[in-house]
C-alpha cells in the first residue's frame, strides 16, 4: 500500500483537522508515479504515517504535486464506503437546509468543507456537476464513487456532468450518466435563473454568492422603503445575479462586465423573472476604465456593487492583488453617492478578510463610511475551522 511519512509539522496539521500535506512537511511518499508516457494516472489511496511510524490516518498521495497529501480520515479506512458515508452526511445537510423548496441550486458536496477533499458536486434542479481537484483525485476516483449515482438519483437527478479544467486547457464538460444537457432553469431563494452548463464559470455558476445576492436585494429594499437612492451599479456583472436582485427590490441597475455574453445570460433571466432589461443598462467595458469615465462624467449611484475574479491566485501575487483592491475600491467610492452603500467582495484565496478589510480603509476610499455587514461562504459551501484556504470569499458592506 502507498504511504506517505510526514515531519512533524505535518502531523500536527493533521490532528488539528488540516486536509492539506504540501511536499515540503512530507518525509517520504512512496505511490504510483505518472507513467513513462506521462498519460498514466499517477496518485494513490494510502496510509499517513508519523516519522516514528505511528498511524495517523489516510489520504490521496499525489507523488508529483506540490500538493503531496490530501487527508480523508484519521481512522485507517478509505474507500467508498467512507466517501457514501459522507456523501449521505452531506446530503442530509443540504437537505435541512433547501427544505422550503425554493433553491434549486446549491453545492451538495464541497471538497474539504465536507470531509471528501478533492470532489466537488453542484446541483442545478434535475442536473449535478462534478468536478475532481487534482490528478491524483482523479487517478482513485473510480474506487471512491461507486455509490454516487444511487444517492443522487434518489434526490432526483437524472444527469451527471464532470467539469474537466485541466491545467492551461480548454474547459471541456463531459456526460458521465443521463441525457446530455447545455442550459437549465434554476430557481434562488424562488428566483429564476438561466445556468449555461457548457460555458458558465465554475460548475455553471457562482452558487457561493446566493445569499450574498439576496443581502443585496434586501439593501436595495431597505434604502426605497427608507426613501433612500436606488441607483445600483454593479461590476463585474457575469449572468447578472447581483443586478437581477436589485432590479427585483426596485433598483435601476447598470451592469458592467467585460463579456458580452455574459449580458446575454443576465437578460434572459431578467425576463424570466418578469423584469424588462431594457429599463436597465447593460455595459460591455473593462471596470477599471468604465469607472474612470463614469467619474469624468460626474455619474454617481446609490448603490455599488463590486465582486471581482481573484486578483491574487497564488501568494506571489498577493501583494499586486491587494494594490489592485484598493485601485478599485477607490475608483467605486469615486462614484459612490452620499449616503451610498457600498458593497465589496473577494474571492482570491490569499487575500483573508483582514487583508482585504486593509483595502478599505479611510486612506484608500477617502470617505469615512462605516463597515455595516461582513460575511463569508454560505452555509452549502461548508469549510473546515483550520482550513481558513476554504474560506476565499468575503464581502462587506459599507454605507
Ligand atoms: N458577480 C458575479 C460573479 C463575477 S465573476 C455573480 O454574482 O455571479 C467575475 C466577472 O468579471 C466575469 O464575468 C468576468 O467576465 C468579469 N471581468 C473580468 N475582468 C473584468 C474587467 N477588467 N472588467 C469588467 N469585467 C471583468
Amino acid at each position: 500500500m502507498a504511504v506517505a511519512v510526514v515531519s512533524r509539522h505535518g502531523e500536527e496539521a493533521i490532528r488539528r483537522g488540516h486536509p492539506w500535506i504540501w511536499r515540503s512537511a512530507v518525509v517520504h511518499l512512496s505511490a504510483p508515479a505518472p507513467g513513462a508516457d506521462g498519460q498514466a494516472a499517477a496518485g494513490a489511496i494510502g496510509r499517513i504515517e508519523s516519522s516514528s511510524g505511528e498511524h495517523l490516518g489516510c489520504g490521496i498521495l499525489d507523488p508529483v504535486s506540490p500538493l503531496a497529501v490530501r487527508v480523508w480520515t484519521r481512522g485507517d479506512r478509505l474507500d467508498a464506503t467512507l466517501f457514501s458515508e459522507r456523501l449521505a452526511s452531506a446530503l442530509r445537510v443540504r437537505t435541512s437546509l433547501f427544505v422550503d423548496g425554493t433553491t434549486t441550486a446549491y453545492r451538495i458536496l464541497n471538497g474539504e468543507g465536507d470531509r471528501v477533499p478533492g470532489f466537488v458536486v453542484d446541483r442545478y434542479a434535475d442536473v449535478a456537476v462534478l468536478r475532481i481537484d487534482g490528478d491524483a483525485a482523479r487517478a482513485v476516483a473510480p474506487r471512491l464513487l461507486g455509490d454516487l449515482e444511487r444517492q443522487l438519483r434518489a434526490i432526483g437527478i437524472t444527469t451527471l456532468l464532470e467539469r474537466e479544467a485541466p491545467r492551461g486547457g480548454e474547459k471541456t464538460t463531459r456526460v458521465v450518466w443521463g441525457e446530455a444537457r447545455e442550459r437549465v432553469e434554476v430557481r434562488e431563494h424562488a428566483v429564476p435563473f438561466v445556468v449555461d452548463l457548457l460555458k458558465g464559470q465554475k460548475t455553471g455558476a457562482f452558487l457561493d454568492q446566493r445569499e450574498n445576492r439576496r443581502r443585496v436585494g434586501a439593501i436595495v429594499e431597505r434604502r426605497k422603503r427608507a426613501g433612500l437612492g436606488t441607483r445600483v451599479l454593479n461590476l463585474f456583472s457575469y449572468a447578472g445575479g447581483f443586478s437581477l436582485r436589485a432590479a427585483l427590490a426596485g433598483g435601476t441597475v447598470t451592469s458592467v462586465d467585460i463579456a458580452t455574453q455574459a449580458h446575454a445570460a443576465a437578460q434572459e433571466s431578467f425576463r424570466l423573472a418578469g423584469l424588462d432589461p431594457k429599463a436597465h443598462a447593460f455595459v460591455t467595458a473593462d471596470a477599471f476604465a468604465w469607472l474612470d469615465s463614469a467619474k469624468k462624467r460626474g455619474e454617481t449611484f446609490d448603490v455599488v456593487i463590486s465582486d471581482p475574479p481573484s486578483f491574487a491566485p497564488n501568494e506571489k501575487a498577493k501583494p499586486k492583488g491587494i494594490a489592485a483592491y484598493k485601485t478599485l475600491h477607490r475608483a467605486c467610492t469615486g462614484v459612490l453617492a452620499d449616503g451610498g452603500t457600498f458593497v465589496a467582495a473577494s474571492c482570491s484565496s490569499h487575500v483573508d478578510a483582514e487583508d482585504f478589510h486593509a483595502t478599505l480603509g479611510d486612506d484608500v476610499l477617502g470617505r469615512d463610511l462605516r463597515l455595516l455587514e461582513t460575511h463569508g461562504p454560505p452555509a452549502d459551501h461548508p469549510t473546515l475551522p483550520v482550513f481558513s484556504e476554504g474560506r476565499y470569499l468575503k464581502l462587506v458592506v459599507l454605507e
